[in-house]
């Protein structure tokens, strides 16, 4: 079941070593202003939607702050995590899109008690695939690379089925692909 891969601890090690490569990338160009060295400036979440216990490494944001007095601008490196705002994990809110695409009503109920979110957060997210994605610019360019086109009635299935390997596998791939809008650079 698709669901399980939340419940998976090596699925989420895997998705925070890919944060912390993709921060330490971040670190290294130094401030997008001014040039100088970034400092750690991480901060806390609350993410739902991880079905398995695990450490607290696992609920900070990674984020950094120019060190100069006087510009101090925070970047904020993509996430495979952290989507956005969202409180639910990026992982989740793709698992939910993959099964609403596909599911009855009968294992969609039973999903959404399974992973404790409601019927109105996953119309929402729904919405948002439909109506948001599409629109944005990240997604104009980046569509491009699927060809033949991916069928935007079932967008997210559609592109994890342009992706090989294991589901975890091609989840991460996924993930890695929509990490700028994720992380809420692109939106
Ligand atoms: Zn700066």
């Amino acid at each position: 079941m698709y669901s399980s891969l939340l419940a998976d601890a090596t699925f989420h090690e895997l998705l925070l070593a890919c944060d912390q490569d993709l921060a330490s990338q971040a670190r290294q160009q130094g401030c997008r202003v001014c040039r100088s060295a970034l400092h750690s400036a991480n901060y806390p979440r609350k993410p739902r939607g991880r079905l398995c216990r695990l450490g607290p490494e696992h609920d900070w944001r990674f984020s950094l702050c120019c060190a100069r007095q006087g510009c101090r601008k925070r970047t904020t490196p993509p996430s495979l995590r952290f989507f956005g705002p969202k409180v639910y994990l990026a992982a989740t809110i793709l698992v939910i899109a993959i099964l609403r695409e596909g599911a009855t009503a009968t294992r969609m109920r039973r999903l959404t008690e399974f992973i404790g979110v409601d019927r109105r957060t996953v119309e929402r997210w729904r919405a948002w695939w439909r109506g948001v994605f599409p629109a944005i610019p990240f997604w104009q360019i980046a569509r491009a690379a699927f060809m033949p086109p991916v069928d935007q009635n079932r967008l997210v299935t559609a592109m994890l089925e342009r992706f090989a390997g294991s589901f975890a596998e091609r989840m991460i791939a996924l993930l890695r692909f929509l990490a700028p809008v994720i992380g809420g650079q692109a939106l």
